[in-house]
C-alpha cells in the first residue's frame, strides 16, 4: 500500500468496539458485524480485510476503501538466547518504535512503547536520549500488541501480560493509552484481563488522578529510583514539576481510590541509590503503605556513565530494606544481548557503544564512579 493510499483511509484499530458497529450499521450492516470484524482482527489476528471469510465481499471493499488493517514493517527483529525478542517496527511516517516480548514460565509479556521517544529525559534511560517526536496513536499501541502476540503464538505461547514500559511516558498520551487498553482488554477485542496490564509513570500526578477515575482495574507502577528529592530530581527532571511530597500523596490517594496496591520501580546504581542513605531515606518515604517494590539493577546505557551494583552490594541493600519494612524483589534484567532490557530502547537502531562525545557524565555529586566491578562479578 502506498503512502498516498494510506493518506486518505484510517487504521481501523483506531476504533472502538462502539464505533466500529456505529460505522457498521450507518453503512447499512447489522451490528453483529462488528463483533465478526472485531473477533477477526483481534482473536484470529487478521491483517487484512480480504481473509475475513464470513463478511460478504461488498462489506470487505467497503472496509478496505475507508481502512486499512496492515502489520507494521518489522525493520529489525533480534532473539536474545532466553528467547526475548526485541521488534524495531516502522509506522507510516517512517518513526520506529520498539516493542519486546519476554517470555517466561507460564505467561508472556508485551512491553510495548506509548510513545515515539520520551520527552522526560530521565538520567539513565536510553529512551529519553533522542528527545520526543510524538504520541503513538491507539491503533499503534494496539498494533504492537498484535505483533508481539504473533510471534509469541508461533512459539505455542499465549501472550498474557502487557506492560507499558516501553519507550514514552504512557500518562502524557492518556487518552490513546486508554482506548487501546480498552480494546485489549474487551472480551470482543484480545480479552487480556486489566489485571494482567501494568502501566508504568515517570509520576505525572495529573495522570495518576484520571487513572484512579477511570474504573480500571490495571496494575499502577511509579517509578521512583529516586529517595529524596535531591536524587530523584537529578535522575529524573520531572521530579522537579511533581516533587516527592506531592508525588507520595498522589501515591496515597492512588491506593485510597482504587484499592489496589502500586508497585515502584527503583533502578539500583552503585554508589548512588543503593546505599545505606537511600535504604533509611526509603523506609521513611514508604512507611505503612500498600505497596511493593521492584529493584531494577542499572542496565549499562552507552550515554551514562553508571555502573549496577555487584552482588554483594545488592544483598547488602535488600537486607537493609526488608530490615526497615520494605518488600522488595530484584527484577534480574531480560533481554539484555539484545539491547531489549528496562531502559534500553530507543527510537532507531540501536547506535554502537559510544564512547565519545555525547557521553554525559553524571553531575559531580553523584559522580563519584564506583570502583570498576570485576567481570563475572556483574548482577
Ligand atoms: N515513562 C514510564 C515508562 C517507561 S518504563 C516510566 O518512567 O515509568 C521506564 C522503566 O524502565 C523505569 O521505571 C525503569 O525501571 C526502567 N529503566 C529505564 N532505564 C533503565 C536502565 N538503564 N536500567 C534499568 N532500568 C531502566
Amino acid at each position: 500500500m502506498t503512502q498516498g493510499e494510506l493518506s486518505h483511509k484510517e487504521d481501523v484499530r483506531n476504533l472502538s468496539f462502539e464505533d466500529l458497529k456505529r460505522y457498521l450499521e450507518g453503512a447499512g450492516e447489522k451490528s453483529f458485524r462488528a463483533d465478526q470484524v472485531f473477533e477477526w482482527i483481534y482473536q484470529k489476528g487478521a491483517w487484512s480485510f480480504d481473509g475475513m471469510s464470513n463478511l460478504p465481499k461488498p462489506l470487505r471493499d467497503r472496509l478496505a476503501r475507508d481502512f486499512y488493517c496492515r502489520p507494521f514493517v518489522s525493520v529489525q527483529k533480534q532473539v536474545s538466547p532466553e528467547g526475548t525478542t526485541k521488534f524495531l517496527f516502522e509506522l507510516n511516517d517512517h518513526e520506529k518504535i520498539e516493542s519486546v516480548l519476554i517470555p517466561a514460565q507460564g505467561r508472556a509479556t508485551a512491553c510495548v512503547s506509548t510513545q515515539a521517544g520520551c520527552k522526560f529525559g530521565c538520567k539513565f534511560c536510553a529512551s529519553g536520549v533522542g528527545g520526543w517526536v510524538r504520541n503513538l496513536t491507539c491503533a499503534e499501541i494496539v498494533t504492537q500488541v498484535l505483533g508481539v502476540r504473533e510471534e509469541s503464538l508461533k512459539h505455542k505461547k499465549p501472550l498474557t501480560n502487557i506492560v507499558f514500559m516501553g519507550t514514552g511516558e504512557p500518562l502524557d498520551n492518556f487518552e490513546n493509552l486508554m482506548a487501546a487498553i480498552r480494546i485489549i482488554n474487551s472480551d470482543k477485542g484480545m480479552n487480556i484481563g486489566a489485571r494482567h496490564m501494568t502501566v508504568s509513570t515517570a509520576g505525572l500526578i495529573p495522570g495518576m488522578k484520571e487513572l484512579a477515575q477511570a474504573g480500571l482495574q490495571v496494575e499502577l507502577a511509579v517509578s521512583l529510583h529516586g529517595y529524596d528529592d535531591e536524587t530523584r530530581s537529578f535522575l529524573m527532571p520531572v521530579n522537579k514539576k511533581y516533587p516527592l511530597k506531592e508525588l507520595m500523596a498522589a501515591c496515597l490517594e492512588y491506593i485510597r481510590e482504587t484499592n489496589r496496591q502500586i508497585t515502584f520501580e527503583y533502578i539500583l546504581i552503585r554508589n548512588l541509590t543503593c546505599t545505606e542513605k537511600a535504604a533509611r531515606a526509603l523506609g521513611k518515604l514508604l512507611k505503612g503503605m500498600l505497596c511493593k517494590m521492584n529493584l531494577i539493577p542499572y542496565n549499562p546505557v552507552p550515554e551514562f556513565d553508571y555502573e549496577p551494583p555487584n552482588k554483594l552490594e545488592l544483598l547488602a541493600f535488600t537486607t537493609r530494606l526488608s530490615q526497615l519494612g520494605i518488600h522488595a524483589t530484584v527484577r534480574m534484567p531480560r533481554g539484555r544481548e539484545v539491547q531489549a532490557a528496562c531502559g534500553q530502547l530507543r527510537q532507531g537502531p540501536t547506535p554502537p557503544r559510544a564512547h565519545g562525545p555525547g557521553r554525559v557524565s553524571p553531575a559531580r555529586p553523584y559522580g563519584r564512579r564506583g570502583q570498576r566491578v570485576p567481570r563475572g562479578r556483574r548482577v
